[in-house]
């Protein structure tokens, strides 16, 4: 901070200008350069709680949460412990090791749909994977996802994405093959008659659907009711599999994940995230006989060097047992309900255009006034606001994610006074608009 009390973030500036030297555009995956918000990015040294300082001693209460696995906070003195356990024994070896069993037990016990589960590196992996082993095991090529939704960055999911495709305004990346993408349907969000008609012409191609069952990636956008037990009784009809991928929302939503909160049982689901308690980690899971088509025990192949890694089975393990702790998710609950309506009666007394859509720990305040079901709603937003709110935020201590289109991550580091802050901090960054 200077004199004026504003922060000062010359070496984060620093920094980036010697990063874009070495790595394109200065980072290692795109929306973390702060580009659509027009501002340099923050380099951050350490995270504690619900805490990051930046490299120039600045500290900033965090909704980041390194974009969603950091559900118990940074740098949590169990799963530190844990990986410091598990680092002094060797940190890969290539062969099996009784931690990914235990990891494996865990996910099958608690996420309803999943028999059997795959470990892999990143949600790319897993939903990459599920799609090979959808077209393998129907013998079908098409795949139909939903405007919006991003399921990492893989040629065939790379079509009409959300996230920072629809950040950078990039929804149909160079690089990706015509051939490819013509086997990927596009359709509405939360726009069931679409996936109806999509069958009706196409339904005997389709090897499976692809979703977000909470959309996270264009901002927060819940199913409608009907949307998901729509699509389960579209896919069984037609002989489709229903993929989840609940790559953010996995043990965020719930113990049981969006699947357990809906009631909607998808023949497999793609997890990362939270189950990598912030190491490197993903997974991909569900009926034990479509499973078990994945070599050595059936022809479709997939395989990875450090899958199932020792330092992230440790760090994902230590932070589904926290999960698992009476009243987590309650508290999480409470806490992230509390803010909603802290943002709801702030927007208010501004008479700032407002929707906020919220599940669980995960909440998006949009800049418009209309009902967000969908992509389309969703780019009502008034980007010029949000861009100055995001700024205004960050200088009074409280860092969300650099666009609209994603939202906040509430943790179990947040604390009461944590959220009173930062409801105050939201009431002030509106009133500068
Ligand atoms: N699916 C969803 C729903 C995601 O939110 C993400 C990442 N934000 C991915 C897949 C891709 O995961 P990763 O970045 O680990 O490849």
């Amino acid at each position: 901070m200077n004199m004026q009390g504003k922060r000062l973030t010359a070496a984060s500036e620093a920094a980036f200008q010697e990063a874009k030297a070495y790595i394109p555009g200065g980072v290692n995956s795109p929306v973390r350069a702060f580009k659509s918000v027009g501002l340099n990015p923050l380099f951050i040294e350490r995270g504690e709680g619900a805490r990051v300082w930046d490299i120039d001693g600045n500290d900033y209460l965090d909704y980041i949460g390194s974009w969603g696995p950091l559900i118990v906070g940074h740098a949590h003195p169990a799963v530190v412990e844990a990986l410091a356990r598990t680092a002094a024994q060797g940190t890969s070896f290539g062969a099996p090791t009784l931690l990914e069993t235990e990891m494996a037990k865990l996910v099958c016990e608690r996420m309803p749909s999943v028999e059997i589960v795959r470990m892999v590196n990143s949600g790319t992996e897993a939903t990459m994977s599920a799609l090979r082993l959808a077209r393998g095991f129907t013998g079908r090529n098409k795949i139909v996802k939903f405007e919006g939704c991003y399921h990492g960055h893989a040629d065939s999911l790379l079509i009409k994405a959300g996230s920072g495709v629809a950040t950078l305004g990039l929804p149909d990346s160079p690089g990706v093959p015509e051939q490819i993408a013509a086997h990927t349907l596009t359709l509405p969000y939360n726009d069931l008659e679409a996936v109806k008609l999509a069958f009706e012409r196409f339904g005997e191609e389709i090897a499976g659907v692809i979703v977000e069952p909470i959309a996270g990636n264009m901002g927060v956008v819940p199913p409608q009711p009907g949307f998901l037990p729509g699509l389960r009784a579209i896919t069984e009809q037609y002989g489709s599999l229903l993929i989840f991928d609940e790559v953010m929302t996995g043990f965020r939503v719930g113990l049981h994940s969006a699947q357990g909160l809906y009631g909607v049982t998808p023949d497999l689901t793609c997890m990362g995230k939270v189950i990598g308690g912030g190491l490197p980690v993903g997974a991909y899971g569900g009926r034990r006989d479509i499973m078990e088509q994945m070599a050595p025990s059936g022809p479709i192949y997939q395989a990875g060097t450090l899958s199932g890694n020792p330092l992230a089975m440790a760090a994902g393990l230590e932070t589904l047992k926290l999960l698992g702790e009476p009243g987590v998710y309650e508290e999480l609950e409470r806490k992230s309900a509390a803010l909603e309506q802290g943002f709801l009666a702030n927007a208010e007394e501004a008479g700032v255009p407002s929707t906020i859509n919220r599940v669980g720990s995960m909440i998006c305040p949009f800049f418009t006034e209309q009902r967000v079901i969908n992509y389309d709603t969703a780019k009502t937003a008034d980007l010029s606001l949000f861009n100055r709110y995001f700024a205004a935020l960050l200088d009074l201590g409280v860092s969300v994610a650099p666009s609209q289109f994603e939202g906040m991550f509430v943790s179990t580091a947040h604390s009461d006074e944590d959220i009173a802050f930062t409801i105050e901090a939201h009431r002030k960054a509106l009133k500068q608009l």
